[in-house]
């Protein structure tokens, strides 16, 4: 089987190049199949995002929740998806699983992988930059969106739970399935909540400056990951979104430029 993991995420530079997106995304998966079906690979797994559900009108977001991306992202993923689909019912004995991620964080427990995207701008990485005094403050987008105390909520899954998922589902995958998964732990915390998870956490200070709001940020998404753990019995484990925090945390202290050598 493959697992096509690698894509470029940032919303906001996929709305300045979307072409990119599309490219490096749609035309990159397009490869994958491609060598898939010239190859004796029948089973495909995908990482695809719950950004192609949009802005849903109903919440929690199930499988079955249309998707209408608003962003180039989001479509570079739909249009991926779509392209799985209509291969596996050209090939009858090709298997394909959509796996429909929310917020990714924490880092592995070993301490070993952890996440560095240049620029950053996802929540809990920026915030531990700001900690580790690499950025000047953490920037709140917005917070008078219609939630409880005004800031958007998300769904962030710990990656290892997410790894855990995927072994699940190659192992299950059957010629000619066709499955849609979203892989989130079910309940939402806002930008504040991972603030203040955050706070106690680094046990340090680091300055937060509330700006506007992010053009395409949704108030509220969050996953209804039922129908995995009824089919396949997967459900996330690491759900304490402090423990998620504390294990990126030992990750950033300990590699503070990423990646980089
Ligand atoms: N966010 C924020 N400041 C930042 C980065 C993110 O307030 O510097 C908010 C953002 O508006 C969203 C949430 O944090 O509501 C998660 O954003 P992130 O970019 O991590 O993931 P996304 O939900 O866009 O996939």
């Amino acid at each position: 089987g493959a697992i096509h993991f690698a894509a470029l995420k940032a919303v906001g530079e996929s709305v300045e190049k979307p072409l990119l997106y599309y490219n490096n995304n749609s035309a990159g998966t397009l490869s994958v199949l491609s060598a898939i079906a010239q190859s004796k690979c029948r089973r495909f797994v995908f990482s695809s995002t719950a950004a192609t559900y949009g802005e849903p009108t109903t919440m929690p977001i199930r499988e079955d929740t249309p998707q209408l991306p608003i962003n180039p992202y989001g479509w570079s993923k739909l249009v991926s998806e779509r392209m799985a689909l209509d291969l596996r019912a050209a090939l009858p004995d090709f298997s394909c699983a959509l796996l429909r991620y929310f917020n990714v964080a924490g880092a592995a427990a070993n301490g070993t992988l952890g996440e560095h995207h240049d620029p950053e701008t996802h929540l809990i990485p920026v915030i531990l930059q700001a900690a580790l005094g690499q950025r000047k403050k953490v920037v709140l987008f917005g917070d008078d969106y219609p939630t409880p105390d005004g800031t958007c909520i998300r769904d962030y899954v710990h990656v290892e739970d997410l790894v855990d998922a995927h072994i699940v589902v190659m192992q299950a995958l059957q010629p000619g399935d066709a499955r849609a998964y979203n892989l989130g732990i079910g309940n939402g915390y806002s930008v504040k909540e991972i603030l203040d998870a955050a706070r106690q956490v680094v046990g340090r200070p680091f300055e937060i400056e509330i700006g506007p709001r992010r053009a395409g940020d949704p108030p509220e998404l969050y996953a209804d990951p039922s129908k995995i753990q009824n089919e396949l019995g997967w459900k996330a484990r690491r759900t304490d979104i402090a423990q998620t925090i504390e294990s990126a945390w030992r990750w950033h202290q300990a590699h503070p430029r990423g990646y980089e050598a």
